[in-house]
């Protein structure tokens, strides 16, 4: 899962980034609301977008609008220091899904943005299940014909888009971004080497290739369905 932060408090910034670390999302982080709204409108592919909604350059009440009139539906959870209860209805308003007001606990970001996700994918059960692998979202296990999987936190994060989709064809680019964000120096086999990892733990046509296009994970035979 890919999430962009922008919060201008570079401490609450990076306060957020290294709680979500753990639980495996990808954060990226912008510190305006212009360049925020320049991220979304040229169509980076993130699952959700924590908004500061007092920022520079661009307030993020206007980045709110702004991308919904671009017709984004990316699940928007807004963060405000205003206490007044407007701003908060005037956010939800303008198309944010859930707001929090700071000072929050880090446990109920964490919560509010696992239930968006949730919600954004209509998974009525936070259990992933394909081809014989379960992945449990909160827990990160992941189970293959009931036998325990360990994975790495990469592998995780691509098995668990994989699986949120199966039957889309990814990029390599778009899988890029969503393993490493923007960090620079990545390996340009990187995707590849994560992949083979997924094979060997799980099995061989877990994920497969799209000659000059991608990857995919197919969805089960239609014979079983
Ligand atoms: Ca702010």
């Amino acid at each position: 899962m890919r999430i962009l932060l922008v919060e201008d408090d570079p401490s609450l910034a990076s306060g957020i980034r290294l709680a979500l670390k753990p639980e495996h999302y990808t954060v990226d982080h912008l510190s305006d609301g212009a360049t925020a709204l320049d991220a979304r409108t040229e169509g980076e592919p993130f699952d959700a977008v924590i908004l500061d909604l007092g920022l520079p350059r661009l307030d993020g009440m206007e980045v709110l609008n702004a991308v919904r009139r671009h017709g984004s539906h990316v699940p928007i959870l807004a963060l405000t220091a205003r206490d007044a209860v407007d701003n908060r209805i005037a956010g939800l308003d303008a198309g944010a899904d859930d707001y929090l007001t700071k000072p929050f606990e880090v446990a109920e970001l964490k919560a509010r943005l696992r239930a968006l996700l949730r919600r954004s994918q209509g998974q009525t059960s936070s259990l992933l299940s394909c081809r014989g692998i379960t992945l449990d979202p909160p827990t990160l296990h992941v189970r293959y014909q009931d036998a325990p999987v360990t994975l790495s936190r990469r592998e995780l994060t691509l098995l668990q888009e994989f699986m949120s989709h199966p039957g889309r064809v990814f990029t390599r680019d778009t899988l890029t971004r969503l393993v490493y964000g923007w960090e620079e120096d990545v390996e340009s086999n990187a995707i590849e080497v994560h992949i083979h990892h997924l094979r060997r733990k799980l099995f061989s046509d877990v994920i497969r290739a799209v000659r000059g296009i991608g990857y995919v994970m197919d969805k089960p035979a239609k014979e079983e369905a």
